[in-house]
């Protein structure tokens, strides 16, 4: 980090929006502070976002997605909070892993700068020196471009993780009360994002007090909100939000509501009628129109289209933490990307592959034969990325389904790893094959580690972040699908990889190795000859995939599997005129936004949050 003092790394025109939670987490903050740059994006500005985790970790790579939810894995091989997708995916930008901010991280940079003796014998405290790292840190990195353009942002949404109360957070808020008299008023404000928690039922009467708590708390720490942004099931009653506005001496027009909606796509378009531009445009001295409506119209022709989806196209995720929606975050968001484009509703049917596998049968049969029945029923399969040996047999089980009965397939990491794995077993007869990772007895090691492959050591030992991939032949499926280009970059995260003397023997059988890394070494991607679409790919596309601009894997999946496939690469590759974003400008957005009821994955709802909400999870 640069050491100079901060007031002399402020850069006069950036504009700081720091947002804060109250009351419980999970409740779609990310996705607020999301929007919020989405807005000001469209209004024409060069938006960065910086997420701060509270917890001592250094970054979210030892995680169990158990915990946490996914790992999302950035371009330079930064592990980080999967709310760093949210801003990648909605403001289609590129972060680094300095955009993520941990408790762990400032310490360590705390400590070995005492180590080197640069505090000059001074005693090392929480305050100033940690205090004063996080605003370097923050000051830094607002300024690094992360837009295609490469202009350094204007407008740095900060989005303090847990909530406000929690023990870990408080450097962090200490930090931001300095902060905002070194930057000054005009460059700095809160929103703070709280819950209105309301009985189930349209009934139910909306209850201020845990809000009212909250911004107290807040204004304790020394942190004023200019924005109160709701979350609550049904709209705001205007009683409630003058009941807010009086009791957290804040104007009405600065109390937001942000209730339960159909897709998250709504979420920008509810904040932007609240006035959210006019209110930065004044409050953080902006030079940008009031009204970025025009520029929002893709958002809103997006929303629209999800809330009329009719066709129905179902997918089968087989993982291992399926308990866990969030733990495929990213692969649940390309999927629904590359079924949005070609106006299908994304039916997911998620498998815990350990069901499939023949002990669960003599265990439990109910389950074995749900989970079968399940599968048996989709149209397309995904077996995502993982790590460990339990389930990988009913992975291996579901992908062998996939190649027999030419259901379209697409894996990812893990999900390509095993498909070599399940063809040697059957094509080759080699019925011992496996990966090291779940057998290192195996005679036949198909997948092997990889020199990286540090044993002992945890955290940032894989191959991770963005490489390029050369495709080798010409009449590649997943080529077409990425536009005829000789080469890609995509994000890896992995210890294993496919063994190179066993290629020959599986291409001779039409398994084909058509991309590979730079150097030739490394199997990149896989396609099997004679299906509708078998593909296997060792780096995660789910990370680079954009709400406008699906990845080129899962749109090729979604298609095979809607049938569509001849009719699109017939058409040169590209969607039908019907599908996909209209080009600007476009139809002004209504003024009505209109609740659809419930819609799987995407939809902002607070209930689930308050279901799964646990009162000693609170500092998580
Ligand atoms: N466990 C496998 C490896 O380390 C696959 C990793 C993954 O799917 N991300 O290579």
């Amino acid at each position: 980090m640069n050491d100079l003092p901060v007031w002399q790394l402020v850069s006069a025109q950036m504009k700081y929006i720091l947002v804060t939670g109250g009351v419980i987490s999970g409740i779609g903050k990310g996705i607020i502070a999301s929007s919020i740059g989405t807005i000001l994006k469209s209004s024409g500005l060069r938006v960065t976002a910086i997420k701060i985790d509270p917890y001592i970790n250094i970054d979210a790579g030892t995680f169990s997605p158990y915990e946490h939810g996914e790992v999302f894995v950035l371009a330079d091989g930064g592990e980080v909070d999967l709310d760093l997708g949210n801003y990648e995916r909605f403001l289609d930008i590129n972060l680094f892993q300095d955009n993520n901010i941990t408790t762990g991280k400032i310490y360590q940079h705390v400590i070995n700068k005492e180590r080197q003796g640069d505090y000059l014998g001074k005693t090392v405290q929480v305050v100033p020196h940690i205090t004063d790292a996080i605003q370097d840190w923050v000051v830094k990195q607002a300024k690094v471009p992360v837009d295609a353009d490469g202009d350094e942002p204007q407008v740095c949404v900060i989005e303090l993780g847990g909530t406000i109360g929690d023990i870990e957070g408080m450097p962090f808020v200490e930090a931001f009360r300095q902060f905002q008299f070194r930057v000054t008023r005009e460059n700095f404000c809160n929103i703070h994002v709280s819950l209105v928690p309301q009985q189930p039922g349209s009934t139910g009467e909306q209850k201020t007090k845990p809000t009212q708590n909250s911004v107290r708390e807040l204004r304790g720490l020394g942190l004023s909100p200019d924005l109160v942004v709701c979350r609550s099931v049904t709209q705001l009653e205007q009683c409630v939000r003058e009941k807010i506005s009086m009791f957290c001496h804040v104007g009405p027009e600065q109390v937001l509501c942000v209730h339960d909606v159909s897709s998250l796509y709504r979420v920008p378009l509810m904040l932007e009628e609240q006035g959210v531009v006019r209110y930065f445009k004044h409050r953080l001295h902006l030079p940008i129109e009031e009204s970025p409506r025009r520029l929002l119209v893709r958002w809103k022709e997006m929303a629209d289209r999800y809330d009329r989806l009719l066709k129905k196209c179902s997918i089968a995720l087989v993982g291992k933490y399926i308990k866990l929606s969030d733990s495929y975050a990213s692969v649940i968001k390309a999927l629904e990307h590359a079924a949005l484009s070609i106006n299908h509703k994304l039916d997911l049917k998620c498998i815990d592959s350990e069901d499939l596998e023949t002990t669960t049968e003599r265990d439990d049969p109910v389950k074995y034969h749900e989970a079968w029945q399940k599968l048996c029923s989709v149209d397309g399969i995904l077996v995502p990325g993982g790590f460990g040996v339990r389930g990988s047999e009913g992975k291996i089980m579901a992908i062998s389904w996939a190649r027999k009965m030419k259901k379209p397939y697409l894996g990812i990491c893990l999900g390509m790893q095993l498909a070599v794995v399940e063809f040697a077993r059957s094509e080759l007869g080699w019925t011992d094959a496996n990966s090291t990772e779940f057998d290192a007895n195996t005679k036949h090691p198909v997948v092997i580690d990889m020199p990286e492959h540090n044993p002992g050591k945890m955290g940032g030992t894989m191959r991770l972040g963005k490489r390029r991939t050369v495709f080798k032949t010409k009449d590649s499926i997943l080529r077409k699908l990425y536009n005829n280009k000789d080469s890609i970059e995509e994000r890896h995260r992995h210890r294993y990889e496919v063994k190179v003397d066993v290629v020959p023997h599986l291409e001779k059988k039409g398994f084909r190795f058509v991309g590979h890394d730079v150097e030739g070494n490394r199997m990149e991607i896989v396609e099997l000859e004679d299906h509708p679409y078998f593909v296997g790919v060792q780096f995660h596309p789910e990370f680079t995939s954009r709400p406008m601009h699906p990845s080129p894997p899962y749109l090729g999946l979604l298609l095979a599997t809607a049938g569509k496939m001849t009719a699109y690469l017939q058409r040169g590759c590209r969607l039908s005129p019907r599908y996909g974003p209209p080009s600007l400008p476009a139809a002004p957005i209504s003024p009505s936004l209109p609740l659809v009821p419930t819609l799987p994955c995407q939809q902002l709802k607070i209930f689930d949050a308050l279901v799964a909400f646990k009162p000693e999870a609170g500092l998580a």
